[in-house]
């Protein structure tokens, strides 16, 4: 529990137990994201907690598919993607996929997952992002993805429970009962977005990437071309990189960076003296 002063505030907690936190829409969703710096960071030696807010009920073509049965198979495969990578934690919170919804309920549930975590950063969909259109005089035969709805609700929830919620001791003190004190995240890190500013070099994860996966077996067709996207996918970020801001990678994972949190800085000893 945070300490309270004479007054009676309540301290909000900035020192992390977790380096990394991941929030994906879907099963798959924290891989396609941060899969290679999730796994470069623990090979680190830090710690990482991948959360997934839907059900994943919608991820398949059978409509006779048993819900509960494509739910579990589902986490069953996020967990053994978990496994290859080394990630240390995986939650479920098993919102209904395709209908997620910024809500009480599902912002409750992350600030409860921060405030338990306590990850330095966060990682996300950035909500901003309504869709990636090419330029159809430039790419003829191209066609825009419209971002899923989910991504984009995920994206603001985890937003709206980051600032005000899990730093707010007077926000949801029911959490407080339960050993959950107000906390301060350092910092965001905003994935499938067009405005990347941070690029992580995942040259020696880049294939542990590809292994995790192919763990999501009810969901891709023939495996080798998968892992073959998300290399390519990766090294053209890799060129990006070295054009924009002339780093030397032969892959890398592209994000928006935005800093919440700065922890002050120990001051410099012995100046002058
Ligand atoms: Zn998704």
């Amino acid at each position: 529990m945070g300490d309270r002063n004479a007054s009676g505030a309540l301290q909000v907690i900035t020192t992390p137990d977790y380096e990394a936190m991941v929030i994906g829409a879907h099963p798959d969703d924290d891989d396609f994201g941060a899969g290679a710096t999730s796994a470069l960071w623990v090979k680190q030696g830090k710690k990482v907690v991948w959360v997934v807010m839907t059900d994943g009920t919608e991820g398949s073509e059978v409509p006779s598919f048993k819900d509960t049965e494509l739910m579990l198979l589902r986490e069953q495969e996020q967990r053994m993607a978990c496994e290859v990578l080394g990630v240390q934690a995986v939650e479920f919170l098993r919102f209904p996929d395709g209908h997620l919804v910024n809500n009480e309920a599902a912002r409750k549930a992350i600030v409860r997952l921060i405030r338990q975590y306590r990850p330095r950063v966060i990682f996300t969909h950035d909500p901003t992002q309504h869709f990636f259109a090419p330029d159809p005089d430039e790419k003829p035969n191209d066609t825009a993805y419209l971002n899923h709805p989910d991504h984009r609700a995920t994206g603001n929830i985890v937003l709206d429970a980051i600032f005000p919620y899990v730093g707010n001791p007077r926000s949801y003190r029911e959490l407080l009962a339960e050993g959950l004190p107000p906390y301060k995240v350092h910092e965001l890190y905003l994935y499938a977005t067009s405005q990347v500013n941070t690029y992580v070099d995942v040259t020696d994860s880049i294939e542990i990437k590809g292994k995790g996966l192919l763990s999501h077996a009810s969901q891709f067709g023939p495996e080798a071309e998968m892992v073959k996207r998300v290399r390519e996918r990766a090294a053209s970020i890799a060129q990006e990189a070295k054009e924009k801001k002339g780093l030397d990678m032969q892959f890398a994972e592209a994000f928006r960076r935005i800093k919440l949190y700065v922890p002050p800085q120990p001051k410099e000893e012995g100046t002058g003296a």
